[in-house]
């Protein structure tokens, strides 16, 4: 049986470090603010949105939302995301997605000042992630690196599969692991035998979006299996991509859902406003 990644047990040790960080920071007259901006009224979104808020308050880190009307134009979002670049008291943007297809989401992000941008989505942090140079690196994988390294898992020169080859999740999850000297596979939906990628990876991570997708027969004895997935299941219950129950039998380490990577994400996102502060304060 598979050891569980308690990914909410080691946010929660993370949360507890940037607590003192901040406290330090804030002893110092440095007050750091996170400001979250949401287009529309998407459900989901709106628990991510609340889950950071609650973890920004854990830490002591000052939040701001910007609820805006799905209607608005892309000047006024721009508008916007200029108006807290500027602002010397925000020390982290993130705008949450999905935005109204209308919008243009990467223009968004580009727009987004790099040293504010902790969701890592700038084309500036993810060019500086690709040339292994310090950057703001994005939340998910950055967190499932750290899940990894916190139980000790040996990265260098495994062969990771990665399933899922979004600009948010598997790209980045991508170059993560190769930086750490991972021999990495990304596979995607045009992939061709999907199983003779997965059956061969030591760490397997899953972004797909498609509930029990990866399924026993397709993982290796022994490996290591990351669920990124947040689905609704038949029943109503959360569920990842990952068949728990099955996959577990035969996996060495594998993340739960809900308690995985998720938890994860969100302390990564605290990391970054942190290390964004920091790195304004050095200037
Ligand atoms: P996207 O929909 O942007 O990407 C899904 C990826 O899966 C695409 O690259 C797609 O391939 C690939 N895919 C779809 N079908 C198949 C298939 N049959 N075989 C192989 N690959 C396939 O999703 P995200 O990356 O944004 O998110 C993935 C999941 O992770 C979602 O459930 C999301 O809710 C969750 N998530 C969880 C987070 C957390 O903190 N735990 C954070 C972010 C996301 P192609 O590119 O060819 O279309």
């Amino acid at each position: 049986m598979a050891e569980i990644l308690d990914g909410k047990a080691v946010s929660q040790k993370i949360k507890e470090n940037l607590r003192k960080e901040v406290e330090e920071l804030k002893q110092n007259g440095i007050f750091p603010k996170l400001a979250v901006i949401m287009v529309g009224n998407d459900s989901s979104s709106k628990i991510y949105v609340r889950n950071k808020s609650i973890a920004c308050k854990e830490v002591g880190i000052e939040y701001e939302e910007y609820l805006l009307d799905e209607n608005i134009t892309m000047d006024e979002l721009l508008g916007l995301i200029n108006k807290l670049n500027k602002d010397d008291s925000v020390n982290g943007i993130l705008l949450q997605s999905p935005i109204p297809r209308r919008l243009d989401i990467n223009e968004a992000f580009k727009t987004i000042d790099p040293k504010k941008d902790v969701d890592g989505f700038n084309p500036c942090n993810v060019g500086k992630l690709c040339l292994g140079q310090d950057s703001l690196v994005s939340c998910t994988p950055y967190g499932i690196i750290k899940l990894l390294e916190e139980y000790g898992v040996e990265i260098e020169g495994k062969d990771a599969v990665v399933v899922g080859r979004s600009n948010i999740v598997g790209k980045p999850m991508m170059q993560c692991l190769l930086n750490k000297n991972a021999t990495v596979t990304i596979c995607h939906s045009k992939t061709i035998k999907l199983e003779r990628a997965t059956k061969k990876a030591d760490i397997l991570v899953v972004a797909v979006g498609k509930p029990k997708f990866i399924t026993k027969d397709m993982v290796k004895d022994g490996s290591i299996v990351i669920d990124v997935g947040i689905n609704r299941g038949e029943d109503g219950k959360l569920c990842g991509d990952v068949d728990y129950e099955e996959v577990s039998k035969v996996a060495s380490y594998i993340t739960p859902v809900p308690g995985g990577v998720g938890p994860m994400t969100i302390a990564m996102l605290m990391n970054n406003i942190v290390k964004a502060t920091k790195m304004k304060e050095k200037e």
